[in-house]
């Protein structure tokens, strides 16, 4: 009797409560995410690339609206919101010469630059083979030492097939110096590379220590580069890069010798992650973080990739809802445990300011309840746009991933219940979809250290990763209810 009396006097307390983080929800500043958005996908910000001008730009902006909107400064004795992460970026130059024409990296040609690379005059064993047995059947008799070993594209992709580093090995204990392969679809894979060569490479986190290093250096041409390589001897290559003229043998010394140069440098970099907190009523317990990355990719000659999409939306909405949840604690609605808001830079670099924080946190992860991330928000995927689902406008993606059954997903479920009544879509939550999804964003740092994790997202537009993802075409209205989920659900978490 009395436990029940007990319940139904929370129940009151905790209804009034209900509706005070309603109304907080509905409170939700269309407007400002508006108005953030336009300033964070302009051309003024050039794209928010980690360590440029822009990214600086925007981190400042963000602590200016951290200090507007009550959220403590946890760094530099309460002065400072900026945690600086260190990155070393990787500089990659090469060069190929055939017959004395010197080739710089990706005209027709390219490689696997994990090492510097040296290799000057070599003569080139041109394998004709049609697989791999009939190659490994004749490799006593051939003479590798101090070669390049070419395959024809029929060996080459049976290599390929089975993985190159066994046959790799082989050929470096008999001495060959590097192999190479030519194939029509280099000119797709060196096109596709060229577009992205404007992005600054880095030492990746996770990609495993020491990077992974091939057993030889690995060259690819474009059959228009294997025709030049191959015209002193008077062979004849077509489109598919097939060696057509020359009868019989299966294996040939040509002419030509190749020196293939590459130089990698590495120079450590430094940007922003901008962290601010909102204390708890009780310190004892584990905080909870919420987290979107500001990054973006920059500018391609004149070209700016705005990231409107990609993520000013989820830190307009981390920015939106650290507002409403000061709003929350001047109206007495305390959550009981501390929030972090981490704005992370370089998470199209490869995850790095969010790698940094977890090895830097202001809690330690043992003392962090669950993870909260948000990337790419208000923009309906082309799955919803093309299926034309009635929902269109009116969903989320989730993933959940609570590994120490914190309760997180009743925690977003209810937060949808009772305030924006998403269609909560839990497609990439299929094994099948998950690990793109899992590993592509900020929360996978924090859930290899054993973080309980919530990603929220709209998916991929047509615009993902374009020049053409711009602040106008955000749909501010799916924005403001995936914004106001995020609020709810941080609220639910915080106050587990
Ligand atoms: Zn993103």
């Amino acid at each position: 009797m009395r436990l029940l009396t007990l319940l139904l006097l929370c129940g009151t307390a905790c209804m009034a409560q209900q509706k005070s983080i309603e109304n907080i929800t509905s409170s939700c500043s269309t407007v400002n995410l508006k108005k953030n958005l336009y300033y964070l996908a302009s051309s003024k910000l050039q794209g928010r690339l980690m360590g440029s001008r822009g990214d600086t730009l925007t981190a400042k902006y963000i602590a200016e609206w951290y200090k507007q909107n009550g959220v403590q400064a946890p760094y530099n004795k309460g002065l400072s919101y900026f945690q600086s992460i260190t990155a070393v970026q990787k500089i990659n130059r090469a060069a190929l010469t055939i017959n004395n024409k010197r080739y710089d990296y990706l005209d027709g040609w390219q490689m696997f630059l994990t090492e510097p690379t040296d290799l000057k005059n070599v003569p080139v064993l041109y394998v004709m083979h049609n697989s791999i047995e009939a190659f490994y059947r004749d490799l006593p008799k051939m003479e590798v030492r101090e070669k390049a070993i070419f395959f024809n594209t029929t060996l080459a992709r049976a290599f390929i097939a089975k993985g190159l580093d066994s046959m790799e090995m082989v050929l470096k204990r008999r001495g060959a110096l590097m192999v190479a392969w030519s194939g029509p679809f280099f000119n797709k894979i060196i096109d596709r590379q060229k577009a992205r060569r404007f992005l600054p490479q880095y030492v990746q986190p996770y990609d495993g220590n020491p990077p992974q290093v091939q057993p030889l250096p690995e060259v690819n041409l474009t059959p228009q580069r294997l025709r030049e390589m191959l015209a002193a001897d008077n062979l004849i290559v077509d489109e598919d890069a097939n060696v057509l003229n020359t009868g019989d043998k299966p294996y040939f010394d040509i002419q030509t010798r190749l020196t293939v140069r590459a130089q990698i440098q590495f120079k450590e970099t430094h940007a922003p992650n901008v962290i601010g907190v909102i204390q708890g009523s009780d310190t004892s317990l584990a905080s909870v973080v919420i987290s979107a990355h500001h990054d973006h990719d920059g500018v391609n000659g004149k070209e700016v990739y705005y990231g409107a999409v990609d993520n000013a939306s989820g830190t307009v909405a981390i920015m939106e809802v650290a507002a409403m949840m000061t709003r929350a604690v001047e109206q007495g609605l305390k959550p009981r445990r501390t929030i972090v808001f981490a704005s992370f830079t370089g998470e199209e670099r490869g995850l790095l300011g969010s790698a940094w924080y977890v090895d830097h946190p202001l809690y330690s992860m043992k003392k962090t309840y669950g993870v909260l991330n948000i990337d790419m928000f208000g923009r309906p995927d082309t799955i919803h746009l093309n299926h034309n689902m009635p929902d269109s406008a009116n969903y989320a993606y989730i993933l959940v991933k609570d590994t120490l059954n914190r309760g997180l997903r009743e925690a977003l479920y209810t937060a949808n219940d009772a305030s924006t009544k998403l269609t909560l879509d839990t497609y990439y939550e299929n094994p099948k979809y998950m690990m793109r999804r899992l590993t592509g964003s900020d929360q996978y740092p924090f859930y290899l250290k054993g973080v309980p994790f919530i990603r929220i997202d709209c998916g991929f537009c047509s615009d993902y990763h374009k020049p053409t993802d711009t602040p106008d075409k955000i749909n501010y209205a799916l924005l403001t209810k995936q914004t106001q989920l995020a609020f709810t659900t941080l609220w639910n978490m915080a106050n587990r």
